[in-house]
């Protein structure tokens, strides 16, 4: 018998090792071991028992052993670490690793344990050796301790302190005597505390929520062609009532259930909901668990004691053994997308882990990703729909603001006359306003203060991103680049532009303007722990601000019944970004945000504000109209052959020495070029939007088109089995998020 291990050095290779005969009934996939390294012993974990092996058997060694510091890994986990591996282009080791947490990779932490105490012999054996200790004085501590166990049935040391003249000699000689005996038992973390929460019941369904739930009945049933259902759902229309009675049904079938939410979404609020309904056989994962805790509630999900696991994207790797349903809440979301090797993206290797285990996956969300979208269409997803609100809150009235109708003398363009006016009749009324600015992609694109002309590539559709210190526009699709002209290309003025305003600026502005208000900022730059985090929404909520000012961070999943007005200070902003999915980020963005008011009894009002009221994107996202947008945004998708309309990979490179970086990108571009075929175009190298971080430059390369699988193999292999000069790094984003 053969097995190959990989382990923590072996990067992407597995070795082959005899297994010997005594381990022979114990080795399966997924297990862990210790194998002979050189002249070390190394820990690893069986990939496969392959039948035969490349080398000679002559030349293979023998495991040395199971590890039993390490646990082993689900076999289906492994299948789905080998895929990852295979389609992100990424090590073997580095996906085994994804699949663990370190602390139950690392070995080193134990599971902490406390002795608990029981009388070892028959009742009336115990009964005798009562009377008879008592009748001793110096046996009275010995008849205590025994008196108590018998009346408990176990009792751990700390307890067994309590009682009157203790001592410890005495258990001991009852231990050595065998009259009485220990056992370990292992304490894990609460991670709730003893919080008490109400139990809650289903509530009956509306008819939205109805074809749903039947429509999961039918997938689960293994009636429908696919078992991955989009549930693409407005805010408010019950989505998050959809998922918990769809995992009591998997619960029903003795099955577990995997719950996946952005990390900025996994709030009290939202724990609360699964635990009133579930109590505390669910596991937490997040961000913030101790080592300790994270290795807990890994142990107590793989020991089958709870049977349903929520969390950020790791919590995708929950060792469940019988996976009935994976949910994929905000399934939207650019932030399920991993930003380290191995460069993964949550949802999708949901529907693949999904697929291993022939268990239903459901992704949710109020504006589904074009990839999702697509999906749906040509049949590869079943979709669900819930137009209407399961509670009596309203949509939020949408009123559109011109910013190039407001006069820019009166000093403060991002706050037109209107929004001020309701942001203070707010103030007078008690009520509360945010005011939202996106940030990203800020200020790089070159614009006309007179014309509004706009810098575009006419290669991609793309804007052309605009460098200060080179002093160029350039395309980070095709590479394309031209000198920055000091003029506007069409109508010659002078006052091509780049300026911005940042979240701190508007505080400002907001200060002056809203005399006596209290308000408050939140961003990523202030914002530096998780409790700065909650403290400010803290204040939010018991009413003691008037404004909260913030990015990205405010735009989501926040419950505020008291906010009734939301402004969108340049509802545009993000447009302006060099990557096919501004469009798309901008939409999502503009209908959570525009979520966030009127929650409570009172109505919302949201004003966005716009230099482009005239832009397809801004008019579908103040009609709220999903449907349009998507329509509208497919179209221009499959026009110019971005995703989901073709596939795209990212290469990265950076080193610090920028012409042996160029001449190494260049050369290892056409080393791949071979591998393309006409269905494949590769654009680039050419330097990053972003051309140096941290000293160090970037080139980017983009391969996009069909049938990349050759392309990843031949990527793969110049990208781990070579060695690159000096100080050069290759990265490879396989579906990247980003391509700044
Ligand atoms: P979503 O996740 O789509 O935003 P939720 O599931 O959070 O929606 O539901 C929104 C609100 O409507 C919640 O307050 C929830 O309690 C309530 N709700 C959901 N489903 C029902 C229902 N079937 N009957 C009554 N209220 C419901
Ligand atoms: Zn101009
Ligand atoms: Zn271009």
């Amino acid at each position: 018998m053969i097995a190959r291990v990989v382990t923590e050095l072996s990067l992407d290779r597995g070795f082959d090792y005899l297994v010997p005969a005594e381990l022979e009934e114990k080795i399966r996939i997924g297990s862990a071991v210790t194998v002979p390294f050189g002249r070390t012993l190394r820990e690893g974990v069986v990939l496969a028992l392959p039948e035969s092996s490349p080398y000679p058997l002559s030349k293979l060694k023998p495991i040395a052993g199971l590890c039993t510091s390490r646990a082993d890994v689900p076999e289906k986990l492994i299948a789905l670490g080998q895929w990852i591996a295979e389609y992100y282009c990424c090590s073997q080791e580095h996906a085994i690793r994804t699949l663990l947490p370190a602390a139950v990779r690392s070995g080193k932490i134990r599971p902490k344990t406390r002795k608990l105490y029981t009388i070892a012999k028959s009742a009336a054996e115990a009964e005798q050796l009562i009377v008879e200790s008592a009748e001793k004085s110096s046996l009275r501590s010995r008849a205590l301790i025994l008196r108590e166990l018998r009346s408990a049935g176990t009792m751990s040391i700390d307890s067994l302190k309590n009682i009157p003249n203790f001592s410890m000699s005495s258990l001991n000689t009852l231990l050595k005597n065998e009259i009485i005996a220990a056992e370990e038992e292992i304490v894990r973390a609460d991670i709730f505390g003893d919080a008490v929460i109400m139990p809650s019941k289903p509530l009956p369904p509306t008819p939205d929520q109805q074809k749903a739930l039947a429509l999961f009945d039918e997938m689960r049933q293994g009636k429908t062609a696919s078992k991955v259902m989009l549930l693409h759902g407005v805010t408010n229309s019950g989505k998050t009532e959809v998922y918990l009675q769809c995992i009591a049904k998997v619960l029903e079938e003795g099955k577990s259930a995997i719950v996946l939410v952005p990390e900025i979404s996994l709030t009290p609020q939202t724990l609360r909901r699964f635990r009133s309904r579930f109590g505390d056989a669910l596991s937490v994962l997040h961000s913030r668990l101790s080592e300790r805790e994270r290795y807990d509630e890994w142990n107590r999900i793989n020991e089958g004691k709870v049977r349903i696991a929520i969390g950020a994207r790791s919590a995708l790797f929950a060792p469940f053994r019988n996976l009935g349903l994976i949910v994929v809440d905000e399934e939207h979301e650019s932030t399920y997308k991993q930003s380290e090797s191995p460069r993964y993206m949550a949802r999708d290797v949901a529907v693949m882990r999904g697929k291993f285990e022939d268990a239903c996956v459901i992704l949710g969300s109020a504006t589904p990703s074009a990839e999702s979208m697509f999906n749906a269409k040509n049949g590869k997803f079943l979709l669900a729909k819930m137009n209407s609100q399961a509670n009596d809150n309203a949509a939020p009235v949408m009123r559109l603001v011109d910013l190039r109708l407001e006069n820019p003398e009166d000093g403060n363009p991002l706050f037109s006359k209107p929004l001020i006016e309701a942001v203070r009749d707010r103030i007078a009324r008690g009520e509360q306003s945010i005011l939202f600015l996106n940030l990203r992609g800020y200020a790089r694109v070159m614009v006309c203060k007179e014309c509004s002309y706009e810098a575009w590539c006419p290669e991609c559709s793309v804007h052309y991103t605009y460098s200060k210190s080179r002093q160029t526009l350039s395309c980070h699709l095709c590479g394309n680049v031209i000198p920055a002209p000091e003029s506007c290309p069409e109508c010659s003025s002078p006052t091509v532009r780049f300026d911005g305003a940042g979240t701190e600026k508007i505080e400002s502005i907001a200060r002056a303007v809203f005399k006596g208000a209290r308000i408050a900022r939140m961003d990523s730059d202030l914002m530096r722990s998780a409790n700065d985090y909650e403290a400010v929404l803290e204040k939010f909520r018991r009413g003691e601000l008037d404004i909260l000012i913030g990015t990205q961070m405010i735009a989501k999943g926040l419950h505020f019944p008291n906010v009734t007005l939301v402004g969108i200070l340049m509802a545009d902003l993000g447009l302006s970004s060099p990557d096919f999915r501004a469009s798309e980020r901008t939409f999502q963005l503009i209908t959570q945000v525009a979520g966030r008011a009127g929650r409570g009894e009172l109505r919302g009002e949201v004003y966005l504000q716009t230099r482009k009221p005239d832009n397809e994107t801004i008019i579908h996202s103040m009609n709220l109209d999903f449907a349009a947008f998507s329509a509208y945004d497919l179209e221009f998708r499959e026009l110019f052959r971005y995703p989901p309309f073709s596939r795209l990979i990212a290469v990265w490179f950076r080193g610090s020495d920028e012409e042996q970086l160029a001449d190494y990108a260049s050369n290892f571009t056409e080393q791949l070029r071979p591998y393309a075929h006409e269905k494949i175009k590769l654009a680039g190298p050419g330097p990053a939007p972003i051309a140096r971080i941290k000293g160090k430059f970037r080139y980017l390369l983009t391969i996009r088109g069909e049938g990349l699988k050759v392309m990843r193999q031949a990527l793969k292999v110049l990208a781990f089995h070579r060695k690159h000069p000096g100080d050069i790094e290759v990265a490879i984003d396989v579906d990247p998020q980003s391509l700044i």
